[in-house]
């Protein structure tokens, strides 16, 4: 049988439309020629090998992401595991070797899903690293969207049921990332979440630079408390430091609540920050 997903075997074309402006890149239609596009080769592309492509682009077609996919600057491929399948009904899965509940995720279907996934992208991880979603995997945080963010591209491999088969894991060097000490349906949310923490991080995605270098976690501590307008509302007052328009002071202000919060509610960031600081550095801010 064959699993080459440009010809399935009733003819009828089975994958989701990339999304993004990267998609129309390879169409025969002369439209790049005769429309003002920015060149899109470079963007930063992630493909998702999910039973559940429908489930994309999901929030991340919404709002900064949304429109920065618009606008190429990253771009979006989910890929229907469904098609790797084996059989009359394209099975993906089959029961667990040496028993147990649930199913698992076969081998040599992710493996034809994976091998599809990377067919025109860089064979070294670093440049492009393939993510399996998994409760086991290392802890998603902001250092690893950082990095993430600095390949040209990603593949996420979404789990279903009770995982995915080992040696699939092992032949193809997947990386395995957990959103946090929980355990979801599937790997679609946990995907999601790390794409929009990694496209975030894309000069020009956010639209004001500044905002990504000043957030939670990217000095090491929770970002400060924010207010905004009504100055008084139901009797509780914006800080009157916030108003006086002394930058100096409110930098320095919203420094001490930063520390204050990353000390009470995350020690384990506050010991790693007070070990980060240089204590020349630290006396200057
Ligand atoms: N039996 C597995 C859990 C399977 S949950 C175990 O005990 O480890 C089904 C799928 O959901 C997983 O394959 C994975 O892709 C996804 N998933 C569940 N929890 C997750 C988490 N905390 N982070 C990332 N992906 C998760």
């Amino acid at each position: 049988m064959t699993t080459d997903p440009e010809t399935p075997e009733d003819g009828k074309p089975r994958f989701t439309k990339s999304h993004g402006r990267i998609a129309v890149r390879p169409s025969r239609k002369p439209t790049a020629l005769i429309q003002d596009r920015p060149d899109l080769a470079g963007a930063w592309r992630a493909k998702v090998i999910t039973l559940f492509p429908n489930s994309f682009p999901g929030v991340l077609g919404e709002s900064l992401t949304g429109r920065a996919l618009q606008d190429g600057l990253w771009a979006l491929e989910p890929i229907d595991l469904r098609i790797f399948g084996r059989g009359k009904h394209r099975d993906v899965d089959d029961t667990p070797a040496g028993g147990g509940a649930g199913m698992v995720l076969r081998a040599d279907v992710v493996g034809d899903a994976l091998s599809f996934a990377q067919r025109d992208v860089s064979e070294n991880r670093k440049k492009w690293p393939i993510v399996y979603l998994s409760p086991r995997g290392k802890r998603f945080d902001q250092k690893m969207a950082q990095r993430f963010s600095q390949a040209e591209g990603i593949t996420l491999l979404c789990g279903r049921f009770e995982g995915v088969d080992q040696r699939v894991l092992d032949a193809f060097e997947v990386e395995e990332v957990s959103l946090g000490d929980f355990v979801l349906t599937g790997g679609e949310i946990a995907a999601q979440a790390l794409i929009d923490a990694t496209v975030r991080l894309i000069p020009r995605v956010l639209g004001n630079a500044e905002s990504a270098e000043e957030e939670s976690f990217s000095h090491g501590l929770l970002e400060h408390p924010q207010y905004t307008r009504p100055t008084d509302w139901q009797g509780r007052k914006i800080p009157d430091i916030l108003l006086s328009g002394h930058h100096a002071k409110i930098a320095e202000w919203r420094t001490e609540q930063s520390k204050d919060l990353t000390q009470k509610r995350r020690p384990d960031l506050w010991r790693a920050y007070l070990d980060d600081t240089d204590p020349v550095e630290d006396q200057e801010l």
